[in-house]
This record gives structure tokens, C-alpha cells and sequence, in this order.
């Protein structure tokens, strides 16, 4: 069998000094991101809203990698002032991100609210905070939005996490537009199912993986390598004129 690269295997060499926030960075995508970013000599500023998460990666890594910021993106003022306080950055990945899922009927407003405050109008408002800081500092950067394969295909029981990623999306493309003239690039990525927190807590029984899985064409789910992996390479110089679009990692599920 072929050996497997991990992100590590992968090096870009321009990412190397760069500085780069990274939100939801406490768990799963985030924090496997902060690895292979790590790991290409970028410099962390990781923001996530569990110490505990915070300080396992501070163990981690020493500090001239590293800083962490403990924050809930929805607190919109406290976002602004963080934002206004931090040295210029490279990169935003704007990973941090909810589901929460049940049949349409039952959805609550409530759970609306959640949903929406974190995966759009948080979102949102952490990449205009990022953008605004990349040009006053004449920083041409990148944003890379998480997104999902839920932004592109209904699934069910997921009518609020599919309509914020179809938001979130179009959010890339808005801001590909505005930002664009300004060499500042914007892409999502959109994975189908990884194994994190998120994923095991919605897709660990097998009547609903099975169903999912036989959608897809390659007949798995990722693994958050392969998410990391394509982040680093939205980030490089080969991607030099990607902006806007959505790159799916989804073993062809949208495409089926
Ligand atoms: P995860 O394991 O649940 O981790 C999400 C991280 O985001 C956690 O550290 C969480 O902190 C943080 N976070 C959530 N809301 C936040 C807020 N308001 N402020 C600050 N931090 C917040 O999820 P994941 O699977 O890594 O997902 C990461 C991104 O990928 C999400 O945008 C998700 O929608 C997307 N995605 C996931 C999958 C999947 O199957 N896993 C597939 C496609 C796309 P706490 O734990 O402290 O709340």
C-alpha cells in the first residue's frame, strides 16, 4: 500500500512566518488546523471558548508559537475589541461552528437563533473584523470559511445547519467580490462528515452513517487530515487565483 501523507508531509514553504487566527481552534478541525499550520512554521493566534481546550494547546506548544484567546464569537463587542487589539495576521480560518439537528417540523426558534448566531452572523462578523484588519495593514490574506457538503445538498434532519452553510458560502463569494481588488482572497471548504465531537454526535448511529456513507461515491468519511490538508493548499501561492469558490472534500457526495 501507498504511505499516507499527513499534513506534516506537506510543506509550503511561503506559509512559514506568516500569522495566522485560527476560531472554534479548541477541538477537532480547528484544532488539528492549528497543527498543520504549526507544523508549516506559521504563528497561532488560536481563539476557541473552552480554557481547558485553550490550555491544552498552550501544553502543546511553546509560546513563540502560540497565543490563545478565550472568546464566544457571539459576543459581538468583545469580538470587536479582541479583533482591534491584535497584530496584523496573514490568514483567518473561520472554522468555529454548531449543529444542531431534528426534523424541520420541530425546529425552535431558539435553536434558529444558535444556529444562525454562530455559523452566520458570528462568521460574518469575525471575517468583516479580519478583512478590516488585513487592509488597514495592506496585508493581501486569506480567509478560508468551514464550511460543510450540507451547504450544497438537503439533508435530513439538518435544515438549519444546511441553510447557514449555504449562507456561509455565499458569504465566500460576497466577500471574494469586495475583497478581491484589495488582493485579499476568500475561499470555504466544505467537508462531508469527519469524526470529530461534531461529527460522532451526529453521525455515530449506523441506520444514519450507513445511509450517508452510501451516497457517497468513495464510500467513507474524511478524515480531518484531509480537510487540513486542502486548508494549507487554499492558503498557499498555488491557490494563488482561487477565490470564491467552495472546494469540496466530500468522496463526490455533491456531485452524485
Ligand atoms: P467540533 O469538534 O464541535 O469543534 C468545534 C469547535 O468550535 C470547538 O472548539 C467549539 O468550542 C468551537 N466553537 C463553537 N462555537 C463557538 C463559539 N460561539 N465561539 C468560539 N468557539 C466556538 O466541530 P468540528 O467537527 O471540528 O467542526 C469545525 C467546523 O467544520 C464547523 O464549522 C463545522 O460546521 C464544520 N464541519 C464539520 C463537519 C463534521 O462532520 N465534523 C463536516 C463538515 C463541516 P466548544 O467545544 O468549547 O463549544
Amino acid at each position: 500500500m501507498d504511505e499516507v501523507s499527513t499534513a506534516a508531509t506537506v510543506f509550503y514553504p511561503e506559509l512559514r512566518g506568516k500569522r495566522a487566527v485560527v476560531t472554534g481552534a479548541g477541538k477537532g478541525i480547528g484544532a488539528e488546523t492549528v497543527d498543520g499550520l504549526i507544523t508549516q512554521g506559521c504563528y497561532i493566534i488560536a481563539i476557541s471558548r473552552t480554557q481547558a481546550d485553550l490550555d491544552k494547546l498552550k501544553q502543546k506548544y511553546d509560546s513563540t508559537k502560540i497565543e490563545t484567546i478565550l472568546l464566544d464569537i457571539t459576543h459581538w463587542n468583545e469580538v470587536d475589541n479582541i479583533f482591534s487589539k491584535l497584530e496584523p495576521f496573514h490568514y483567518l480560518i473561520n472554522n468555529a461552528g454548531i449543529a444542531i439537528c431534528g426534523p424541520f417540523l420541530q425546529v425552535s426558534e431558539q435553536d434558529i437563533d444558535s444556529v444562525f448566531g454562530v455559523n452566520v452572523k458570528a462568521c460574518l462578523h469575525v471575517a468583516q473584523c479580519a478583512a478590516k484588519k488585513m487592509l488597514e495593514n495592506k496585508i493581501k490574506g486569506v480567509v478560508v470559511n468551514i464550511s460543510s457538503q450540507a451547504s450544497k445538498r438537503p439533508i435530513k434532519d439538518h435544515t438549519m445547519y444546511c441553510c447557514t452553510k449555504a449562507a456561509l458560502d455565499m458569504l465566500t463569494k460576497m466577500m471574494s467580490l469586495e475583497l478581491g481588488p484589495s488582493e485579499i482572497r476568500t475561499v470555504s471548504v466544505n467537508p462531508t462528515v469527519v469524526m470529530t465531537d461534531m461529527g460522532r454526535k451526529n453521525w455515530s448511529e449506523p441506520s444514519k452513517s450507513e445511509s450517508m456513507l452510501s451516497q457517497i461515491p468513495l464510500r467513507r468519511f474524511a478524515e480531518v487530515d484531509e480537510v487540513v490538508k486542502p486548508i494549507l493548499f487554499c492558503l498557499s501561492d498555488g491557490a494563488a487565483m482561487i477565490n470564491g469558490c467552495d472546494v469540496n472534500i466530500d468522496g463526490g457526495f455533491v456531485s452524485a
